[in-house]
């Protein structure tokens, strides 16, 4: 089956639901038992690692729809859903640390993972060391034996620089550590994880997944081998997302294609019409031929999301108020992965340890939505005229 096919069937059996095409909602806490041999059968098998409905927290079949189509297209063994992105980076990586490990993180790393590590990892004696994003094989001399995990994330946050995935893979499991990996920018259709090594895969369901901007949610993915350690984990850490929200980011999963290919179009044409542009210092999107990350992005990736950036030439702070305060289009704010088109801007001089970045040309985030391409270019460029206007 095609990943679209696999987008609509998985997870789904009207069959066993009176012909309803989507899987109902089990609002659920307590699973009442006919009897105490089945309550123990119930116990024996969970402690066998199969799925049984047991208790609200453990997971229902409302969490499984949802669990079993993200694993699905994203090739993995299982899934598990979170509450939220952030819980779902964090629960992975305590799931496979202890004191005295050792952990290597891009430095293009999703910011509140960064304060993650650095402000609770660090207090249970896990060090964390972060790593240029383009350091390639060189993270051979990285390694030290007690490397537990490399993070990796393509592109990068905010400065969507490209990981060669497939080698950092290599070094790593070379040195007997998994590769975890932040996935949300691809969705789990563009890029495929588990085909280049990777043995941990994140979502930010709240993104593509869901969406419509309107639902915190998280999914792990895993291979076989990582399973039990994930689910482990994350059961006993109390880790579980709330029916309806989980019954939205399944809604939200069967269209992703046809979103995603629209993201997809309409980015890359307002990012070319950016690069044209004389107040444009550059543009940061890998699916662009002259792209510094474009011949991996190329060979690994599957398509590009609606998320990049672009640096203005320098300008004050006023002009660039002039241009961000009265778009009409564009809303200001964080997150991304809704129907509509977004832009914030971002510092990563501010947080940056392992690789420089010059601050000179501002740097600017967009998402672009669902909007008619020429409607977004005209906001932008009345943005642009309001700018020229100031400077
Ligand atoms: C948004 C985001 C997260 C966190 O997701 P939340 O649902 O907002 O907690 C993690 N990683 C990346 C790359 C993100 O963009």
């Amino acid at each position: 089956m095609k990943d679209e096919t696999k987008l609509v069937v998985t997870g789904r059996d009207p069959e066993a639901n009176f012909g309803i095409v989507n899987p109902p909602v089990y609002h659920a806490s307590t699973i009442l038992y006919p009897s105490l041999e089945a309550l123990r059968a119930s116990h024996a098998a969970r402690a066998k690692g199969e799925r049984v409905v047991s208790y609200g927290r453990i997971g229902t079949p409302t969490n499984w729809s949802l669990e079993d189509a993200v694993a699905a297209v994203e090739g993995g063994y299982r899934s598990q859903v979170f509450p939220s992105g952030l819980a779902a980076c964090s629960q992975a990586m305590l799931a496979f640390v202890k004191a005295g490990d050792h952990v290597l993180m891009t430095d293009s790393v999703y910011g509140p993972s960064r304060i993650f590590c650095d402000k609770v990892l660090s207090r249970f004696g896990v060090e964390v060391t972060y790593y240029d994003p383009l350091v390639g094989s060189g993270l051979k001399e990285l390694m030290r034996p007690n490397t537990a995990i490399v993070y990796v994330e393509a592109p990068g946050s905010q400065t969507f620089e490209m990981q060669d995935i497939p080698t950092l893979s290599e070094v790593a499991h070379k040195a007997g550590a998994i590769v975890m990996m932040d996935n949300t920018w691809a969705s789990p259709l563009f890029f495929k994880p588990f085909e280049h090594g990777v043995d941990v895969s994140i979502q930010a369901g709240t993104k593509y997944i869901v969406g419509h901007s309107d639902v915190m949610l998280g999914t792990v993915t895993t291979t076989r081998e990582c399973w039990p350690a994930l689910q482990a984990g994350a059961n006993v850490m109390g880790q579980t997302a709330g029916p309806d929200d989980v019954y939205l980011a399944q809604r939200g999963i069967r269209t992703l294609s046809v979103r995603l290919q629209q993201h997809m179009e309409n980015a890359i044409a307002v990012a070319e019409w950016l690069k044209g542009r004389p107040e444009v210092h550059s543009v940061l999107h890998p699916a662009l031929p002259d792209d510094p990350g474009h011949a991996i992005w190329k060979r690994d990736f599957l398509g590009a999301s609606g998320l990049f950036s672009f640096r203005l030439k320098a300008v004050s702070e006023k002009a660039m108020a002039a241009f961000m305060d009265h778009l009409e289009l564009f809303g200001m704010g964080y997150s991304w992965g809704g129907y509509e088109s977004l832009i914030i801007f971002a510092d990563p001089s501010s947080y940056r340890t392992a690789t420089m970045w010059d601050n000179t040309n501002p740097l600017i985030r967009l998402h672009i939505g669902l909007e008619a391409v020429d409607d977004l270019i005209a906001d932008l460029k009345s943005g642009f005229d309001r700018l020229n206007a100031v400077k």
